[in-house]
């Protein structure tokens, strides 16, 4: 079972026998990196699957389109595998809801006190704030953004706060193209359309791209970086803290919300998350054994 399209998350597309997610999920990762997926089976959020004498319910995990929580109830306990939880409305998707279990194994990405996020809306302010200052000034605001979920968003902000034509890179469209296809609402041009072309040559626009795209495309760019990473960046770049994992926060209430007997934590903070969870809730935490996780000049 694969939780989500982002890269360090569907290395069980890999495996030989049957593999399962949301079709979204599988869209996604097919057009980012024409994998095509054989001997497939689809999941949808709420649904229940039964294997032997467990059940498995798929929970949305609200970190980009198709993403999933796993719960799954055993006889003798229950499990809930989170993968990458927001635990906050975003402009394209739904928080993660917690659930109760006995076993929580889940992400601890902003793990640390220092990753407290302001609120959704004042960053998607600021941002637009950002944008219109950089338009004035004759350039182009350029937002480097992940290619699948937080570019969607980038998208739907400008769409729904401004009315700047929002030009993509190219690579872009084909995940634009699922989320505009499971009633994600976004209007965009690619940059080598026409219209695109003609837009960028001399319009206000905004260009949304990749976190390592450097072109330029004939005008001046104020480039901008949008992740929760910006609370440690420095001011050496212009960067918002918009994030699509939950910050130190809501991953604490979280814990408390499922009110597990145990907690196994991986990924980013997670030795300081195991600490945290033991002095503020009274809990034991072990941790999984982590994984390279994707660092921001990583695309997808
Ligand atoms: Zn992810």
């Amino acid at each position: 079972m694969v939780s989500h399209a982002h890269a360090d998350h569907t290395g069980g597309f890999g495996y030989k026998g049957v593999k399962q997610s949301t079709r979204e999920t599988r869209d996604i990762h097919h057009a980012l990196r024409n994998h095509r997926i054989s001997n497939f089976d689809p999941l949808k959020i709420k649904e229940k699957l039964i294997i032997d004498d467990s059940e498995i319910l798929v929970l949305d995990a609200g970190h980009m389109l198709g993403s999933a929580q796993f719960l799954i109830n055993t006889p003798n306990s229950s499990i809930l595998y989170t993968g990458d939880i927001n635990c906050t409305d975003t402009l394209t998707t739904k928080a993660a809801e917690p659930e109760h279990c006995d076993l929580l194994v889940m992400e601890a990405t902003y793990g640390s006190p220092h990753y407290r996020f302001p609120p959704r809306e004042t960053v998607y302010a600021e941002i637009v704030e950002w944008a219109l200052q950089t338009i004035k000034t004759g350039r182009v605001p350029c937002l480097h953004v992940y290619a699948a979920g937080k570019a969607q968003e980038m998208i739907r902000l400008f769409n729904v706060y401004t009315r700047l034509p929002v030009i993509v890179n190219p690579r872009l469209d084909g995940v634009n193209e699922i989320h505009r296809n499971s009633g994600v609402d976004i209007e965009w041009f690619s940059a080598t359309s026409n219209d695109g072309r003609t837009i960028l040559d001399k319009d206000p626009c905004v260009y949304i791209t990749t976190p390592s795209d450097r072109t330029h495309l004939g005008r001046r760019f104020s480039r901008a970086y949008a992740t929760g990473w910006a609370l440690s960046l420095g001011s050496s770049v212009t960067a918002f803290p918009l994030s699509s994992h939950a910050d130190f926060g809501q991953l604490v209430s979280f814990v408390k919300a499922c009110d597990p007997e145990q907690v196994y934590v991986f990924t980013g903070f997670a030795e300081e998350f195991r600490r945290a969870i033991k002095t503020r809730l009274g809990r034991e935490a072990k941790l999984v054994p982590s994984y390279a996780q994707r660092t921001l000049v990583e695309d997808y």
